[in-house]
């Protein structure tokens, strides 16, 4: 099973992704995780990630792809795996499924969480207190809300189109998200 979470910060993709990657068995890669881990070991990648992070842009397509190439060809990832936060952008989607291609592989589905932006924001102000995140902070929460919506928002089409798109809505309690999450992929 190959399975995408798209949804705007704040919105509890990691979280659910965890419980739903469990669920089925299959490798969770979480692109926010793996540059934060980077950024922790002060590689290369993660002295050039910490400044686009801290001032709440994207991070360049072309990291985030030879990132991601690298991860996909992990023995564990035949079995299948749940991407939180890739692709971000449509060049982002184009290589993958470039990468798909060359693999003979496609996709199962692409969950959309959704919530409504206040909501969002109390979340992330609420994290900021003790997430440490140096990206949970007012100025920088409004700058990844507008990038989402600006960059991340149009692949949402581009899987409408394949078929691929499915929309849950991501307030109530966390069990509760994740058996919305589950029966969309029944
Ligand atoms: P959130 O979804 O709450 O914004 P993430 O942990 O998924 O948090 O990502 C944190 C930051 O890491 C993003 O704001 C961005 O700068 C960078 N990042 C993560 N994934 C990508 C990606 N696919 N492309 C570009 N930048 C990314």
């Amino acid at each position: 099973m190959r399975l995408i979470f798209i949804g705007p910060p704040g919105v509890g993709k990691g979280t659910q992704a965890e419980r739903v990657s469990k669920h089925f068995g299959i490798v969770h890669l979480s692109t926010g995780d793996i540059l934060r881990a980077e950024i922790k070991t002060q590689s290369p990648i993660g002295r050039q990630a910490k400044t686009y992070i801290d001032q709440g842009h994207l991070v360049p397509d072309d990291i985030l792809l030879t990132i991601m190439e690298h991860y996909l060809q992990r023995p564990e990832c035949a079995q299948g795996y749940l991407l939180d936060g890739f692709p971000r952008t449509i060049p982002q989607a184009e290589g993958l499924d470039r990468l798909l291609r060359q693999t003979e592989q496609s996709l199962d589905a692409v969950i959309n969480l959704t919530a409504e932006d206040e909501e969002l924001i109390q979340r992330l102000l609420r994290r900021g207190k003790t997430s440490g995140r140096t990206d949970d902070n007012p100025t920088v929460i409004t700058k990844r809300l507008e990038v989402y919506r600006k960059l991340t928002q149009p692949i949402l089409g581009y899987y409408e189109k394949q078929g691929l798109l499915k929309t849950v809505y991501g307030a109530g309690s966390i069990p509760e998200i994740t058996n919305r999450i589950l029966k969309v992929l029944m």
